[in-house]
């Protein structure tokens, strides 16, 4: 049985004032939630005033983020060991937003892997197709070619230790979703896409749904069999509903 996992992505929203309210909200909620993990994803400024707020609490940290070196000369990057030494758990990779504004590939979103796995970082990597390939009917390919790109990397086994995303591009942000059906037939496509490598694997596998998540569609989105929790944008910037959304769960 694979337990479910609420990871909230913040982008780049938050103030220290803000953050520490959110924060607030989430820590007095979280008793109520029995069936998720829960983890917060601030930018890389909050981290350490996360980390210090959450310490001692069940909920997780993670960057949204890190460069697949580990030291050297490059300006502005952020090594996978330095949020590691703050206590992050998990980092974001592949994030559509940085595949398509910042022109990440998928032959570095596999280096970030293999560089935030090395540092002891759960990847949550993201994987998903924009509307004019979903219209073209080439989702499987996109994202199949996504996967296959982080399976090459380091071999089948090493997404033991990772988590995927499933974000449909057209659903991030949109306040569109995918359904319950459409999302599942993805989620299922990428379990069978690992398990062809290695089944016992891809049944542990935790696949996470990304794109316009809320407490009114994630029961309906969880209650299907290879969809592990969420990713959320939007709504996790709000207390009560990424708790009510963890609880759904
Ligand atoms: C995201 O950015 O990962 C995301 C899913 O955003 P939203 O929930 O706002 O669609």
């Amino acid at each position: 049985m694979r337990r479910a996992l609420i990871a909230g992505n913040w982008k780049m929203n938050g103030s220290r004032e803000a953050n520490r309210e959110l924060l607030d909200g989430i820590k007095a909620g979280i008793g109520e939630v029995s069936g998720s993990d829960l983890a917060v994803c601030p930018p890389f400024v909050y981290i350490p005033e996360v980390a210090e707020q959450l310490a001692g609490t069940p909920v997780k940290w993670g960057a949204q983020n890190v460069s697949h070196e580990s030291s050297g000369a490059f300006t502005g990057e952020v090594a996978p060991a330095m949020v590691r030494e703050f206590g992050c758990v998990y980092v974001i990779i592949g994030h559509s937003e940085r595949r398509t504004l910042y022109g990440e590939t998928d032959e570095e979103v596999a280096k970030k892997f293999v560089a935030a796995r090395a540092a002891g970082l759960t990847p949550i990597v993201c994987v998903g197709e924009t509307l004019e390939e979903r219209e073209q009917d080439v989702t499987e390919d996109v994202v199949g070619r996504q996967m296959d790109a982080v399976i090459a990397a380091e071999g089948a086994a090493a997404l033991a230790g990772a988590v995927i995303a499933y974000e449909p591009v057209w659903a991030i942000g949109t306040g569109r979703t995918a359904t319950p059906e459409q999302a599942q037939a993805v989620h299922a496509f990428i379990r069978q896409r690992v398990a062809a490598k290695d089944a016992n694997v891809a049944e542990g596998l935790q696949i996470l749904y990304g794109g316009s998540m809320k407490p009114e569609n994630a029961a309906e989105l969880m209650a299907k069999p290879d969809i592990d929790g969420g990713l959320i944008g939007g709504a996790s910037l709000k207390a009560d509903q990424f708790l009510a959304i963890a609880k759904a769960a």
